[in-house]
C-alpha cells in the first residue's frame, strides 16, 4: 500500500493503491457515456451488495447527507419517527429530524449497551410511527445493533426500518431482500458513506431505498430538500448519462473500484473477515490490560472502543502512537480521555493490525506500563485465524 500511515481511526480507512489509481484517472465530462458506464457499473455493484430490488443513490456528500436523504424522503413534517440510539451517531438523527419538523421520539441506550427489542416494541405500541432509525454500528461506542431482532418488531408496527450503515456497510450483512419471519419484514432503507468499510476516501453519501421506501416518497407531494429529493436523482441513477447535479466524477471512479474489490472478495468472506478482525483485535488489546466498552456479544466487527488501563494519559498515548505512524481516535462524551477508538474495517490487512498491535505495546512500554507484545500478537493471530 502507498499509504505511509496506518490510518486506524473509525473511518476514513486505509485506501488501496488500485483505488488511488482510479481516483486519479482522467476527469471526463459527467454525461460522457464512458463515465456513465463506470457510474452504472458502480451502482449495480452497490445494489448487489445491498441485494436491493429498489434503487441506490450515490451522491457527493458525507454520511450525514445520506442520513438526511433517508429521513426527508420517507418521513414528512409532523409525522412520528422513533430513533433507536446506541450512542453519538444514533443521537444525530434527533436534531436532524427536528429541523424538518418531524415529531421525534427516542430510545437511548446506556453507552456500551444495546436497546432490547422489548423496549422498542413497547414504545411502538404507542402507535403512529412512520419510521424507525437504527444505527447498525454506533461509531462512538462500538456497539452493534440487534438488527435481526428489531426488524420484525418495527415492521409489525407498520413502520419503515431505516438502517444507518455508515460504520457497517460492506462489513456486516445488510441484505434488503432478506426476510425476518414474514415476507414483508425487511430493511427498507440503508444509508452509508464511502469512507469506512467500503474503503474509499470520504466524499460520497450512499442510500439504498427498497420498494416500500420508494413508495413512501411517491406518496409525499413534496419534501423539505432540493438536492436531497430522491425524485431528482432517480432518472440519473437509472441512466447516468442524465443530469441533475454534477456528480463527483473521480470519486465515482474510486467508488467503482472500491465496490469491485468488495464484490471480488465475496460478501460472505468479507463479513467473516470483519467478524474475525473485531474479535481478534479486542482479544489482542485485552492482553495489554485494555477493556472493550461493549461486551463481545454486542461488540462490532468494524471498530472497538477500549478503556485504558488505570492511569494511561489519552493524549500522550495517541500522540506517541501517531508519531510511530499509527493513528487512532479518541473516545467521545463521557469516555473522552478514558478510552480510545480503533477502526478495523474496510481493506485493512492482518499485516497492518499486527504492526499496529506491536507499536501500541511499544508505546505503552515507553509510557512505563508493562505490555507483552508477543502475547498480544499471538492472541490476535490465534483468534483471527480460528474465528
Ligand atoms: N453514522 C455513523 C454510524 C457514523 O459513524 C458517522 C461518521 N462517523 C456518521 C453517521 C456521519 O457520517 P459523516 O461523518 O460521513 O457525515
Amino acid at each position: 500500500m502507498r499509504n505511509k500511515e496506518m490510518l486506524l481511526v473509525p473511518g476514513p480507512t486505509p485506501v488501496m493503491d488500485e483505488i488511488y489509481d482510479a481516483l486519479s484517472s482522467e476527469t471526463l465530462g459527467h454525461t460522457d457515456p464512458r463515465f456513465a458506464k463506470v457510474f452504472k457499473n458502480s451502482l449495480e455493484l452497490c445494489k448487489q451488495m445491498f441485494n436491493t430490488d429498489g434503487e441506490v443513490f450515490v451522491i457527493a456528500g458525507s454520511g450525514t447527507l445520506a442520513m438526511e436523504m433517508a429521513i426527508i424522503n420517507t418521513v414528512a413534517s409532523g409525522e412520528k419517527l422513533l430513533v433507536v440510539s446506541h450512542g453519538y451517531f444514533g443521537d444525530r438523527f434527533i436534531p436532524l429530524a427536528k429541523v424538518f419538523g418531524i415529531n421525534v421520539e427516542t430510545l437511548q441506550a446506556e453507552w456500551g449497551q444495546q436497546i432490547s427489542k422489548e423496549l422498542v416494541e413497547e414504545k411502538l405500541a404507542e402507535g403512529g410511527f412512520k419510521a424507525v432509525t437504527v444505527t447498525h454500528v454506533d461509531t462512538s461506542t462500538g456497539v452493534m445493533a440487534n438488527v435481526g431482532e428489531l426488524i420484525p418488531v418495527v415492521k409489525k408496527a407498520g413502520a419503515l426500518f431505516i438502517l444507518d450503515g455508515v460504520c457497517a456497510s460492506a462489513a456486516l450483512e445488510e441484505d434488503m431482500q432478506k426476510t425476518y419471519g414474514h415476507p414483508d419484514y425487511k430493511i427498507d432503507v440503508v444509508l452509508t458513506g464511502s469512507q469506512k468499510a467500503i474503503g474509499v476516501p470520504p466524499g460520497l453519501g450512499i442510500v439504498a431505498f427498497g420498494p416500500k421506501a420508494l413508495a413512501a416518497r411517491e406518496a409525499m407531494t413534496s419534501v423539505s430538500g432540493y438536492y436531497t429529493d430522491l425524485k431528482h436523482w432517480l432518472p440519473v441513477m437509472k441512466d447516468p448519462v442524465k443530469y441533475f447535479a454534477t456528480p463527483p466524477v473521480n470519486m465515482i471512479y474510486a467508488f467503482n473500484k472500491g465496490m469491485e474489490l468488495v464484490i471480488a472478495e465475496g460478501l460472505d468472506s468479507r463479513y467473516r473477515r470483519h467478524f474475525a478482525l473485531g474479535r481478534a483485535v479486542r482479544a489482542g488489546l485485552k492482553v495489554y490490560g485494555m477493556k472493550p466498552l461493549a461486551t463481545e456479544k454486542v461488540a462490532a466487527p468494524t471498530l472497538s472502543c477500549l478503556l485504558y488501563p488505570e492511569g494511561v494519559n489519552d493524549v500522550e498515548f495517541r500522540s506517541k502512537l501517531a508519531s510511530k505512524g499509527v493513528v487512532v481516535a479518541g473516545a467521545l462524551a463521557a469516555f473522552a480521555g478514558k478510552a480510545f477508538r480503533i477502526g478495523h474495517m474496510g481493506n485493512v490487512t492482518e499485516e497492518i493490525i499486527v504492526k499496529a498491535l506491536g507499536l501500541i505495546g511499544e508505546t505503552l512500554q515507553e509510557m512505563g506500563y508493562t505490555a507483552n507484545i508477543c502475547a498480544a500478537i499471538d492472541e490476535f493471530k490465534e483468534i483471527y485465524h480460528s474465528a
